[in-house]
């Protein structure tokens, strides 16, 4: 370990003091023994070191059934490593794979006995699960289409590759205060969503010694949870073969720093607060001598050009977004996919992180054979609908902390949706089971949030909480709570009443962001409203 422990006699969360006695990568010197007894041995203090391994314990919790998820740096994997990932599905997922929102896919009913196996099988076809979630870097996002963006001011796999080796299994930096998240992109259409990561890198440009240099502009203190914050510009300009250097420094201030007494503050987010961003900027600079100042931020919009068939820079070959409502697949449906990649592509799939995948290099020959393929029926590659733009968490099926059920409500209420309406500009909607916030609902123009809710008979129920007029365009916004809980029934009419709101009024085909704008949250509270008072039953 290349570092002193600095916190160690400061008043810690229970968390802390167990990693001060055993680092979370431990877990993978544990498991051999571990998994020869039954798991029910297991005292649920351990719980949280099976994180490191990409674990969460699933409910019921006395089952030893594990959430899985698999770490994919960049979000491309070949088609021998999507073979396997459908494998797994089948054979341990009970044949469902979701995708998440971090490039990257999950599995439940993982079994205990079995963890063993799974890691090898993975490991054996170049993938792995450590450190896919934990109080460590998480898997680093990137352009979802770089190398292949026309609109890319350079390619950037190789750097994404080279942050993740330096972090990926390292000691010095498996001992955060929580998780530590890492965008890195040049496409000018933020795909890789920089103002909610702790550390992004984003496309900018700089004249330097009289000759323009390409690199990147850098934020820090982004995340969502239940106190969103977006990232802060520092006042750096980074070339391409110093981002890794930067990401080092920036992660070991705040594994020195950060806050480890509550876990609800212990996000970089909080840090920066505390500091400002001139007085991290200064402790980086402290360490990193003689970095340029700022360079002219590249990006022009937000979420563009993903979904559909677009063409590549490589001329004669296109990439399919191909879209997947609510994130989910059968095992047999990913594997469908991912044999277009064999038959069509160049051995290589990707992942965006708004829970889609990506086939590149389609001969332009090829395209409409293609678009025929029969999964391309069913997981669409005609963006349009509302479905296409949605995201979801796991929700009350499998999630400990969650609220409301989420995947199974939101498939067929987008469904609904899809059905009423036939709109020119995506409408972005998400739900999530509680209010951490994992697919992103802050960011969406509605997002919906699981709560515990209240009939008007008292009895306990599942509600919906609707917030509006999210984005990442420009700085940002965070949408805005609406007051008033919905039931799972009434969610397709309370959004119908709002779509329909937008599609009447907007000027022109102006986005729900700008309709949003300028109609101002009151305005949606009032069309809520109108609804609600036609409702009998209405939930508190
Ligand atoms: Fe679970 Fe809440 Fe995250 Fe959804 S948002 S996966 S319910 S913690």
């Amino acid at each position: 370990m290349g570092y002193t422990v600095t916190w160690a006699d400061q008043k810690l969360n229970g968390n802390e003091i167990a990693k001060l006695n055993k680092d979370g990568l431990d877990v993978f010197k544990d498991l051999p023994e571990l998994v020869k007894h039954p798991f029910s041995e297991i005292d649920p203090s351990y719980y949280m070191y099976f994180k490191y391994a990409g674990l969460t314990v699933q409910k019921p919790q006395s089952a030893g059934m594990f959430m899985l998820r698999v770490k994919i740096p960049g979000g491309r994997i070949n088609v021998k490593q999507g073979e396997h990932l459908a494998w797994i599905a089948n054979e341990y997922g009970h044949n469902v794979i979701d995708l998440t929102t971090r490039e990257a896919v999950q599995y439940h009913w993982a079994p205990f006995n079995e963890l063993l196996k799974i890691f090898q099988g993975l490991n054996d076809v170049g993938l792995t699960t450590v450190g896919a979630e934990g109080d460590i870097t998480r898997n680093v996002v990137d352009n979802p289409l770089s190398g292949i963006d026309p609109d890319e001011l350079f390619d950037t796999r190789s750097i994404v590759m080279d942050v993740y080796r330096r972090f990926q299994g390292n000691y010095d930096y498996s001992n955060l205060p929580r998780k530590f998240k890492i965008s890195i992109s040049t496409d000018i259409h933020n795909n890789a969503d920089y103002q909610i990561n702790d550390l992004a890198f984003i496309p900018a440009v700089k004249t330097i010694r009289g000759r323009q240099v390409q690199g990147f502009n850098v934020f820090v203190g982004g995340g969502l949870g239940s106190k969103p914050q977006l990232a802060q510009q520092m006042n750096i300009f980074v070339r391409p073969n110093r981002v890794a250097d930067i990401a080092e420094v920036v992660c070991g201030l705040y594994r020195d720093h950060g806050f480890r007494r509550s876990r609800s503050k212990a996000r970089l987010k909080f840090l920066i607060k505390d500091w400002g961003i001139d007085e991290f900027e200064r402790l980086v600079r402290k360490q990193l001598p003689r970095l340029p100042y700022a360079g002219e931020t590249k990006i022009v919009d937000w979420n563009k050009k993903i979904l559909g068939i677009h063409p590549q820079k490589q001329q004669g070959y296109y990439y399919a977004g191909i879209s997947v409502p609510a994130g989910r697949m059968s095992g047999d449906d990913f594997r469908a996919v991912v044999e277009l990649a064999a038959k069509y592509g160049k051995d290589e799939i990707r992942f965006d992180d708004k829970q889609n995948m990506i086939i590149p290099w389609i001969a332009e020959q090829d395209l409409e054979a293609f678009k025929a393929e029969p999964i391309l029926q069913r997981y669409s590659v005609k963006p349009g609908l509302l479905a296409d733009y949605g995201t979801t968490c796991t929700g009350a099926e499998y999630c400990n902390l969650a609220n409301a059920h989420t995947k199974s409500v939101f498939k067929p209420l987008i469904d609904e949706l899809d059905a009423r309406f036939s709109l020119d500009v995506p409408v972005r909607i998400t739900m999530t089971g509680c209010g951490s916030n994992c697919a992103h609902r802050s960011i969406a123009d509605i997002g919906l949030e699981g709560v515990h809710a209240r009939t008007p008979d008292k009895k306990q129920t599942e509600g919906y909480r609707l917030a509006v007029g999210g984005s990442l365009e420009g700085t940002g916004h965070f949408n805005e709570q609406l007051k008033g809980t919905l039931s799972a029934q009434q969610l397709p009419d309370a959004l119908s009443a709002i779509i329909n709101d937008y599609q009447d009024n907007r000027e022109g085909e102006e986005s729900f962001y700008h309709y949003f704008n300028h109609a101002g949250v009151d305005h949606f509270q009032e069309v809520l409203n109108n609804y609600l008072s036609t409702q009998t039953e209405v939930l508190r």
